[in-house]
């Protein structure tokens, strides 16, 4: 068993670093490499509302603090649009809500560092490997509206390659859909995280079927308009190729 993580601490290091001297001797395949996410998968530059945030990852101290100050001007933002919501019991604590929900959930990507991601002996399987319906939460980084939809990954171990464990393609998602985002840029970011943590691999794509707020609530007001976006690589890269249509099949997209 591998294990691959992406360490944010490293930030600025390209190299992957051979940890196979910390694991025990009774593993088949005791490589261990840490992954750094740096300029080559944050495509976004830092401070950017789509990339992390200057000093990523965040305390928990420093989180509270942020907390505070979005608090602070949030209050300062309703004051503007004349809501007097220091006496409106619906509202009093909307302010700490709106800094929490932000910081804790909406943009968390944004301070909070992904968990160690796992990597298995393929054990022969040369199939594509794909996870579809993964769930989506995003916000528009241009209206602050909520982006919805699924994504699809699909990818090819190479030869004596490694599968990741599935719940971390999960987990990749979540890390670049917390933020903001154009949905394009986002799918990008995926496609490339897969890549880097399938070491070797013969082709990963990912496809992302998505709802914008910003189209359905504001602007032209259109309900039910769905954005669909894919970035392939390797052997899903022909449009008339048989991995790509397999997984266009798979997840029922033409
Ligand atoms: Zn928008």
């Amino acid at each position: 068993m591998d294990n691959y993580f992406i360490d944010n601490n490293t930030h600025n290091t390209k190299e992957i670093e051979d940890f196979s001297e910390n694991l025990t001797s009774n593993s088949n395949k005791k490589n261990r490499y840490r992954v750094a996410i740096n300029d080559e998968l944050e495509i976004v530059q830092t401070g950017f509302a789509n990339g992390v945030a200057e000093g990523f990852p965040l305390s928990e101290n420093e989180k509270l603090d942020m907390i505070k100050s979005a608090e602070h001007a949030f209050g300062i933002f309703l004051d503007a649009l004349k809501c007097d919501w220091r006496n409106d019991p619906n509202s009093m604590d909307t302010p700490r809500r709106v800094a929490k929900a932000y910081v804790n959930d909406l943009w968390t990507g944004r301070y909070t560092a992904m968990s160690e991601i796992t990597s298995f002996p393929s054990d022969g399987y040369d199939g594509i490997i794909i996870e579809r319906d993964i769930p989506l939460t995003s916000m528009c980084s241009h209206h602050h509206q909520i982006i919805g939809g699924l994504v699809h990954i699909g990818y090819i171990a190479g030869e004596g390659g490694q599968v990741i464990g599935l719940s971390k393609l999960n987990r990749i998602v979540e890390l670049f859909g917390r933020r903001g985002a154009i949905q394009e840029q986002l799918t990008t970011a995926i496609h490339n995280a897969v890549n880097k943590v399938c070491e070797d691999n013969k082709g990963v794509i990912v496809t992302i079927v998505a709802t914008h707020n910003c189209v359905s609530c504001r602007g032209v007001k259109h309900q039910g308009a769905s954005m669909v976006t894919t970035k392939a690589s390797g052997s899903f890269r022909d449009n008339n190729n048989l991995a790509r249509k397999e997984f266009f099949d798979s997840i029922k997209i033409n």
